[in-house]
């Protein structure tokens, strides 16, 4: 079920998914306002709302013409939208001012606030904070109501479910709900009182579903992005104040992405295009010279943005994982390109070599044990072969010589790729496909026929199964079945890299 969802939401980008979802908010601010639900009056949301809007799009485009740059519209309705439930909604030239200002100096952190291409801080919470500095008008987050409790509930469902952020979220909502709830408990109040004040009263589900969640101010590890959510929750129950600088929630989350900066949330990187060559019938490589050195893990992955005309409802960005490994010179993504292919993937697949393009962010924990003594099972499905190719290929490069086990799942022999890594490193291939014939498999693999994968031909090809660490890469549905499998086989050590878009 939960993977359906997650399969139809890849579907969209998360700038539609935010548009839609914070829009569909405000209608229901507007409604529970209209039907004396909310404090706030109708008029007042709409006054505030076209007017956080507005400046917040004429800012993009102003700065992107002064800075020569494409304007991001639909992240410009989106800061606007957030602001609007940040700053309580009343007509007074002041308040309005105020929500204006913050809506200019978010758009101007987007490229003040900047390291190498990409923003440090979470653009809404940096204008929040800094048009807070003027005194005219503080932040109230009256989003925090309860009778806003079940929208902004389910619009945060919808983004973990898209971004598959369970943990961060998880983390964020369950270490902010104790320590608000003890700092009550601590001041007097009864233990129920508490808890309902934490999901009630405070942004917790906002903060951590629609801001904290934003990836461009993520740090690239998954136990630093838990760090920081950990510390954004924690900072929610602290009262402090430092000069005009009061605690607020956007200022814990400033306080997060400060951190994320400082573990290496990376730098933009501009990429030059130097080859392009076909794999297989259904798939190409896309080989980069990069302007500086890029520091990654091999399993790790790179957002690529590719602006093109008229690009369809998945947006101009793309994540791919790294297929080549770090010492190689080059790097190289590789992608399947279907016959259907989104505006995304016709557009990357058709720039001449000598393009530039820019890769946005790189990042991923599907990386290997340091320890190159544990023995390893890497099950691939289809294009998942990406990051183990990047992992062999430096695996094989350093000298290494780890047990591996590579079983490969493809829909036709044709699609298999990233032989010579797989080679290179000694590991032990067995192909699952329905291609009938042993033919065209190369040597030394083994074709354990055309049946799927299931416990039954798990056990009986990798009898030390459950000995091995296992890692899964591929399409979201085939990864969620073969995780449960090697599960129910007894494999205690499961990492997954789910190729959602699929
Ligand atoms: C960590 C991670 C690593 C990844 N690594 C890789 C990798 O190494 N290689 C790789 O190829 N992918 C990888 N992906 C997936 C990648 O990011 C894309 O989501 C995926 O390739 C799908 O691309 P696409 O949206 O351009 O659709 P396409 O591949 O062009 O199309 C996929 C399907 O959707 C249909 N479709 C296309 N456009 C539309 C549309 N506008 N509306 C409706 N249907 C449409 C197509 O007809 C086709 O059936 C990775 C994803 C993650 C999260």
């Amino acid at each position: 079920m939960i993977g359906v969802v997650e399969e139809r939401l890849g579907r969209v980008t998360m700038y539609r998914l935010l548009t839609l979802g914070l829009t569909a908010l405000a209608v229901c601010a507007l409604v529970l306002s209209l039907t004396g639900r909310l404090f706030v009056e109708p008029l007042p949301i709409l006054v505030s709302a076209v007017v956080a809007v507005a400046v917040s799009v004429a800012s993009a485009w102003g700065l992107a013409a002064a800075f020569r740059t494409r304007p991001h519209t639909e992240s410009a309705v989106i800061t606007g939208l957030i602001l609007l439930f940040l700053f309580w909604p009343a007509l007074e030239a002041r308040s309005l001012g105020t929500l204006a200002l913050a809506a200019l100096l978010a758009n101007a952190s987007k490229y003040l606030l900047a390291w190498r291409g990409r923003h440090v801080l979470n653009p809404a919470a940096a204008g929040a904070l800094l048009a807070g500095l003027t005194g005219w008008d503080a932040t109230t987050w009256w989003v925090a109501d309860r009778w806003l409790l079940v929208p902004v509930l389910l619009l945060t469902l919808v983004v973990v479910v898209r971004t598959r952020r369970y943990a961060l979220v998880g983390t964020f909502v369950v270490v902010a709900v104790l320590a608000v709830t003890l700092r009550q408990v601590v001041e007097g109040a009864a233990v129920t009182d508490a808890l309902s004040t934490a999901f009630v009263s405070y942004p917790i589900l906002f903060l951590g579903g629609v801001m904290l969640t934003e990836p461009l101010t993520l740090p690239p590890r998954r136990w630093q992005q838990l760090v920081e959510a950990g510390v954004v929750g924690a900072l929610l129950a602290v009262s402090y104040h430092v000069g005009p600088l009061y605690s607020t929630p956007e200022a814990a989350l400033v306080v997060g992405n400060l951190l994320a900066f400082a573990w290496g949330q990376r730098g933009a990187v501009r990429l030059t295009l130097t080859r392009q060559t076909r794999l297989t019938p259904r798939t190409v490589e896309l080989a980069f010279r990069a302007d500086r050195p890029v520091r990654y893990v091999p399993g790790q992955y790179v957002e690529l943005t590719v602006p093109h005309p008229r690009p369809d409802a998945r947006g101009s960005r793309r994540v791919f994982s790294v297929s080549s490994a770090p010492a190689a010179g080059e790097l190289t993504v590789a992608l399947t390109v279907p016959e259907r292919a989104s505006t995304f993937k016709r557009a990357l697949v058709a720039l001449p070599v000598g393009s530039r393009v820019r890769a946005t962010g790189l990042g991923g924990d599907f990386v290997l044990p340091a320890d190159p003594t544990r023995p390893l099972l890497l099950v691939a499905g289809g294009i998942g072969i990406t990051p183990f190719a990047a992992q062999l290929a430096a695996a094989a490069a350093a000298g290494e010589r780890r047990d591996v086990v590579l079983l490969y799942s493809v829909s036709d022999h044709a699609d298999l790729a990233y032989a010579d890594a797989a080679r290179a490193a000694g590991a032990r291939v067995l192909v699952l496909s329905p291609t009938p014939e042993l033919d065209g498999l190369p040597d030394g693999w083994r074709h354990l026929g055309e049946r799927r994968l299931s416990a039954d031909v798990l056990t009986e090809a990798v009898p030390d199964l459950d000995q091995r660490d296992a890692y899964v890469s591929g399409p979201p549905a085939m990864v969620d079945d073969t995780r449960a499998l090697l599960r129910r086989a007894g494999v205690r050590r499961v990492r997954t890299d789910a190729f959602s878009g699929y």
